[in-house]
């Protein structure tokens, strides 16, 4: 069964039995066969029903708000601007996609030569529940205006936001087998991977669900796209004002209660400040308001199940049995819910937990750098490479250093964040290919030569 739990109250509030592999062969051929006619769709009429998507993320906005908040613990107004920003993405290349997708002239020894962009086919989305919608939406968005149709299989703890996803779709009138979700665990990905039908598999989620995904995509020699974790450093150079640095630190750590993959993780500090921006940072994590997750006050809540919160406190646990100094929280919450206290870890160096994993929650590393070039360092000696950001009041020196982290998205003064105007993505162990931009539409594409003698 797949369960739909309220991470924050305990309570389940609904379960699914798992679709049967004869229902999961009719989807499949389904989408094959939307396929057929969705590619042939004049774009105009992609873009149309795309933008009616938009129009009906935000006609139901509160009630979709409402679902993440209930069945993953985001607080109301996270959730309400997750929605906001789905319908943004769907606006955008419905906007957008012709541009992207026009045929590019190239002059040869041909009388006419040029490039086009064909779809796949069927696409396979394996997604996670910390951002429920947005993750799908930032994927499909681009996927079907270029003339794709996509199969979801999203995170077993947020069926309900999956279904609501497969509505959307349908209500806007998109045909029948456009976008379906596949209501399976994650054992019975495998052979929707292996199906002959299906072309291509994006993943966003751990470095371990990505490495058997993609292993199995390529012995099946398919696209994929991964969108991993990371431990996105954020360094802080001695010239910055530290109250309002840390007050964007926190910020950049406690988004979605820290479950975030671009989330700031370790706060790589110069040591001249070192001690300074540690007291505004705890101060500032002092501030944050613990609640409800449904009541607009609350800064943040439950995380999004048990066990990733037992698992996080095992890290934090061995990160301090390591040596790092646990100077704010660092233990559950005594209350039903998932929850878990704002933790500041400093000391923190390679070889702990810390340092070298990624901590999905409400933990921030703080590692003390005795120089810019060793706080570059530090910033690189990561397994992951996925966001990473600079703070400095010399602007230029900050856009030379955040060039040298070996990063997908380098940001100067500024949180991390995606915007459906800028490509996403990660190198090292948080995975490759990009979402978003012009580039995130030409991953799931037939980039295809035409030559005319
Ligand atoms: P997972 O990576 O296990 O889940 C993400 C998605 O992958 C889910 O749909 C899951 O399905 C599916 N999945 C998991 N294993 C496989 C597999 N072997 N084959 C096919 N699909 C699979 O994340 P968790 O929810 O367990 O979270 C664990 C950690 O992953 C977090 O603590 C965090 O570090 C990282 N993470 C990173 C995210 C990011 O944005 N990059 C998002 C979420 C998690 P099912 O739910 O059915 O298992």
């Amino acid at each position: 069964m797949i369960q739909s739990r309220n991470p924050y109250t305990a309570e389940l509030l609904n379960s699914y039995e798992e679709e049967k592999a004869y229902r999961i062969e009719e989807k499949i051929q389904q989408a094959h066969a939307a396929f057929i006619e969705w590619r042939r769709r004049p774009l105009d009429e992609r873009a149309a029903l795309m933008q009616r998507v938009a129009a009906l993320l935000r006609e139901r906005k509160e009630s979709l708000a409402q679902l993440m908040t209930q069945e993953m613990g985001k607080v109301r107004r996270e959730a309400l601007a997750e929605v906001e920003k789905c319908a943004w993405v769907c606006e955008y290349y419905a906007t957008y996609a012709g541009l992207f997708l026009t045929e590019e002239m190239v002059h040869t020894d041909a009388s006419r030569s040029y490039v086009r962009f064909a779809p796949l086919g069927v696409v396979l989305a394996v997604m996670p529940w910390n951002f429920p919608f947005w993750q799908v939406f930032r994927f499909a968005a681009p996927a079907l205006m270029a003339g794709n149709t996509a199969l979801l299989k999203h995170a077993s703890n947020v069926p309900q936001c999956a279904l609501a996803i497969e509505k959307l779709f349908l209500d806007a009138g998109c045909p029948a087998g456009v976008f379906q979700t596949l209501l399976i665990g994650s054992q019975a990905v495998e052979a929707v991977i292996r199906h002959d039908r299906v072309r291509a598999v994006t993943l966003t989620g751990s470095e371990a669900a990505g490495r058997k995904v993609a292993a199995i995509a390529g012995e099946s020699l398919k696209k994929t796209v991964l969108e991993l974790g990371g431990s996105d450093p954020f360094i802080v150079l001695p010239d910055v004002d530290i109250e309002s640095v840390a007050a964007k630190a926190v910020q950049a750590r406690m988004i979605n209660n820290g479950q975030s993959c671009i989330a700031a993780k370790r706060f790589i500090i110069h040591a001249d400040v070192y001690d300074d921006f540690t007291e505004a940072f705890i101060a500032h994590m002092h501030k944050l308001r613990f609640g409800n997750p449904e009541d607009e006050h609350t800064d943040y809540a439950a995380m999004a199940r048990h066990d990733l919160r037992d698992e996080l406190h095992e890290q934090v646990t061995r990160s301090i049995k390591a040596g790092a100094m646990c100077l704010l929280g660092g233990k559950p919450i005594q209350h039903a819910g998932a929850c878990y206290e704002p933790t500041v870890l400093a000391g923190v160096v390679p070889g702990m937990p810390a340092f070298d994993e990624e901590l999905f929650g409400p933990v921030a590393a703080l590692i003390k750098a005795s120089s810019t070039e060793e706080a570059l360092a530090l910033a690189n000696r990561s397994s992951y490479g996925l966001g990473g950001s600079v703070w400095t009041a010399d602007t230029l020196k900050g856009e030379r250093l955040a060039q040298q982290l070996e990063v997908g998205c380098a940001f100067v003064n500024g949180i991390v964040k995606s915007d459906p105007r800028l490509p996403f993505g990660g190198v090292k162990h948080s995975g490759y290919g990009r979402e978003l931009s012009i580039f995130g539409i030409r991953e799931f594409v037939n980039i295809q030569t035409v030559w005319i003698a």
